[in-house]
């Protein structure tokens, strides 16, 4: 197996070394303040065991553990089918990103990656805030479940929550899914509007709105494999 890439941080509140994966990112080690970190080494040998089991689990999973700063050619939002080409255009400036129908341009100083990404990023949760709280909307009418307002994050690990308090927040990264990916999630959260919780009550006012709902939530689970390896970094 290639060997993924690693990276060292220290937590001030930290106790224990700790080990993880993270998409797009490979090895992570967060390690209390002062830590030899000579050490290191050690501690992945005999964690070894567990790293390959759960590299290979994610992989099963289609989640990317390598970083994968390769620029896209084209941004295939699923959720509203909508293809982007990208073009780029190397000169001496601020990156920034033009839309131009159905293309995007990307200029500036290519070599600054991280800029690159921040540009691309903004674009696809500029496109979310324009897509996803129109669709949630319909969703509430056709279900007759309400809710007080949306917002749009880009978070690591979660498709969407729900608060008591009714808002609903939806992961810029739902437009990489295909739509009834999507209509599940807010399906999901909805629901949450009479039930905070997960019990057979709650699946089962899920059930009414989506009987293939099982299949569904479980699709959803593995939605990363639909995120580009360069929105996951
Ligand atoms: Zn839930």
């Amino acid at each position: 197996m290639t060997e993924l890439p690693l990276t060292i941080k220290e937590h001030p509140r930290a106790k224990n070394v700790l080990v993880k994966l993270v998409p797009g990112r490979g090895l992570e080690v967060v390690v209390p303040r002062g830590y030899d970190r000579t050490q290191v080494p050690g501690v992945l040998q005999r964690k070894q065991g567990w790293i390959e089991r759960t590299r290979r689990l994610m992989e099963a999973d289609g989640i990317q553990l390598m970083r994968n700063e390769e620029l896209p050619e084209r941004i295939l939002f699923r959720c509203i089918d909508v293809e982007r080409r990208v073009d780029y255009l190397r000169k001496n400036a601020k990156v920034r990103i033009t839309e131009n129908g159905t293309r995007l341009l990307i200029s500036g100083d290519m070599k600054d990656r991280d800029a690159v990404m921040t540009v691309l990023k903004r674009y696809v949760a500029g496109q979310a805030r324009l897509h996803l709280p129109s669709r949630l909307a319909e969703t509430s009418r056709r279900t007759g479940l309400e809710y007080a307002d949306t917002r749009i994050r880009t978070q690591k690990t979660r498709w969407g929550s729900c608060s008591s308090r009714g808002s609903i927040s939806l992961n810029a990264k739902l437009l990489f899914l295909p739509a009834e990916l999507v209509e599940q999630l807010f399906v999901h959260e909805l629901c949450h509007r009479k039930h905070m919780n997960h019990s057979p009550a709650y699946w089962r006012l899920v059930a009414s709105h989506q009987p293939d709902y099982r299949r569904l939530e479980e699709e959803l689970k593995n939605g990363n494999r639909f995120v580009p390896g360069w929105m996951l970094a």
